[in-house]
């Protein structure tokens, strides 16, 4: 029986209370099914944590986490947390384990849930993945600041870096039953480092012909996600801009309530919701737990692949499954779903599908 090291992030708001959830459906799955033992390991790296010591990620902590398994974050940052320049403190935490374990691919799917109402005109089932660029792009550079006057970030796109988060896009594609085609998102006809980053997934395309490459200028990309969201498959992008297109597309078929996210690399994979600490639900144990138990089973199916352990697989496909099922049979739902359920409710229902 294969035993992972996870350790976990809750961080800040609801957080702490979304995290909790997701460990008790996967200990619950573990505990039914068998296959796998988990050891926990729970790290404090919080926006609360810099305003108490002015530190948000210890170093030791970092440390923790490289050494993990995996590593699954509830959600770090409160607004009004921030350094100096006007940056939120949660940077310190997320881009900084993005940037110092090279967790270069963002993976955030899109999917929509059965009997959970979209926002779009066709009922036909949506699911895609947007594969974001997590460690470059226009989150890669420092801020700088001039007399008070000019501030400048740059947009930085390497050769490597998009070589990776595209070769991961197309084995994405080549693995999912889906269109088999990867689209490049860019802004290629107007800015020079996004004409570069199409040149570059053009050369990757070309090492994998039996998927379709297809490219979209990001604004009609947007349009697309509303208006004709089922053509997509895999997307790939650069980080800021997978940043926004990955609110937009969950927002069209259920709310951040049910996104799902991995932050992955070689070596290491980051699991959390594709949601904030929702400061304005905090400690009222409504918030839904959907997308961090859905992280959760993401970070199984990774770990399963990534250790070729069927068992962590299955694990993974089975607390999958019983979201949906308790998504379908629409009874329990949280109150960003228009339902009255509490998480806790939520959570006990999601055990109790379990097959
Ligand atoms: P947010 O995602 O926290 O909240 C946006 C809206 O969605 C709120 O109305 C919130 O109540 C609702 N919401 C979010 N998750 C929900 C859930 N699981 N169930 C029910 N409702 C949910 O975004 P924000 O308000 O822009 O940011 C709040 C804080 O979170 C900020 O400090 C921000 O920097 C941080 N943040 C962190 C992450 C992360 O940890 N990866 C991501 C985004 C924002
Ligand atoms: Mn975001």
């Amino acid at each position: 029986m294969s035993s992972y090291r996870i350790v976990t992030i809750p961080g800040d708001g609801i957080g702490p209370e979304v995290t909790a959830s997701a460990l008790e459906v996967v200990e619950a799955a573990a505990r039914a099914h068998g296959g796998l033992t988990l050891e926990v390991e729970q790290l404090d790296a919080s926006a609360e944590r810099w305003k108490r010591t002015g530190v948000a990620l210890p170093d030791e902590a970092l440390a923790a986490a490289a050494e993990a398994d995996a590593i699954l974050m509830g959600a770090v940052g409160l607004p009004d947390a921030r350094h100096p320049d006007g940056r939120e403190v949660n940077g310190d935490v997320i881009l900084r384990l993005r940037f110092e374990l090279d967790l270069y691919g963002g993976i955030r799917p899109v999917r929509s849930f059965p009997n959970v109402a979209t926002a779009l005109r066709s009922d036909e089932p949506i699911d895609y993945v947007i594969v974001r660029e997590n460690v470059e792009g226009l989150l890669a550079s420092s801020v700088t600041r001039i007399r008070d006057e000019v501030a400048i970030d740059n947009l930085v796109i390497t050769a490597t870096g998009t070589t990776k988060v595209s070769e991961l896009a197309f084995r994405l594609a080549e693995r999912r039953a889906g269109k088999r085609r990867v689209a490049c998102v860019d802004k290629s006809n107007a800015v020079a480092a996004y004409a570069f980053f199409r040149e570059v997934f053009d050369q990757v395309a070309a090492r994998h012909p039996d998927i379709t490459p297809d490219h979209i200028y990001v604004d009609a990309m947007t349009a697309y996600q509303v208006l004709d969201p089922q053509r997509f498959d895999v997307v790939v992008t650069e980080n800021m801009f997978g940043d926004i297109l990955s609110d937009l597309g969950p927002a069209t078929v259920g709310g951040l309530g049910l996104a799902a996210s991995g932050d992955v690399g070689d070596a290491h994979g980051m699991f959390q919701p594709s949601h904030g600490s929702a400061p304005d639900i905090a400690g009222r144990g409504i918030a839904n737990p959907t997308a961090t138990i859905l992280s959760a089973a993401m970070m199984l199916d990774w770990l399963g692949r990534q250790h070729d352990d069927a068992d962590a697989v299955e694990l993974g496909r089975v607390i999958d499954d019983a979201v949906v099922r308790v998504l379908a049979a629409g009874q329990v739902r949280t109150p960003d779903l228009r339902g009255t359920a509490t998480s806790a409710e939520f959570t006990a229902a999601v055990i109790g599908a379990l097959a």
